[in-house]
């Protein structure tokens, strides 16, 4: 079979590992361009909490914003912290037993990896969390919120038939629906974000709620 992965909340722990960090940055720069905050604690416990039942870090930060009726302009300064920079003493996570599962399933499986953010941070994290990124066929980092194209063409490059294909990930509308348009198998990923990921119950084969569990699918 050819397994075609995403990174974020499905092979590391975004939300677990980067996201709480990252939205405490976000709202120091954002305080210091103006943001008014009694106290700044309890603004990123709020941060924090919306953050968690978001579909992304940047729909918690503009409901932040909006709740605050604070400067548009401040969003754009939170966001830009939000994705643009990746610290290099932030630690990052694989989630529970990535590695070995990889490892394990690359015996058997062609791996595949389609990723949206930049490049250089997606390489980065995948490096820190100690994610081999050789064991990758294939590996696409897109800015574009496009899987579609992206499995069609690993797919076919691959030479793996709809019917050997199975898309694992946790965001239902960008990593399942796109896959399941092309006759893919799909795996839900519920972790992190992905347990409130919305999206077509109907686009969804396999829930996983640990990584190791596509094991016992295959
Ligand atoms: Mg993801």
């Amino acid at each position: 079979m050819l397994i075609i992965f995403d990174l974020d909340d499905t092979l590391i722990d975004t939300s677990g590992s980067i996201t709480p960090i990252k939205l405490e940055h976000a709202l120091q720069k954002m305080v210091e361009a103006g943001f008014q905050t009694v106290s700044f604690g309890e603004s990123l416990e709020l941060l924090r909490r919306l953050d968690q039942l978001a579909p992304s870090g940047s729909v918690a930060l503009a409901e932040f914003i909006e709740m605050h009726d604070a400067d548009p302009r401040l969003y754009e300064i939170g966001y830009k912290e939000l994705y643009d920079t990746l610290s290099f003493d932030m630690p990052v996570f694989s989630v529970d037993r990535a590695a070995e599962t990889l490892s394990y399933l690359r015996i058997s499986h062609q791996l595949a990896l389609v990723t949206i953010g930049k490049p250089s941070q997606q390489y980065e994290k995948m490096k820190k969390a100690g994610i081999d990124s050789t064991i990758f066929s294939k590996i696409v980092v897109t800015e574009e919120k496009n899987k579609k194209i992206h499995y069609q063409a690993i797919a076919e490059e691959l030479g793996a038939l709809p019917a050997e294909v199975l898309v694992c990930g946790d965001k239902i509308a960008i990593d399942l629906s796109p896959a399941k348009e092309l006759g893919f198998t799909t795996v839900h990923m519920s972790f992190g974000r992905g347990k409130n990921s919305l999206g077509l119950k109907e686009d969804v084969d396999h829930t996983i709620t640990s990584l190791s569990q596509i094991k016992e699918l295959i």
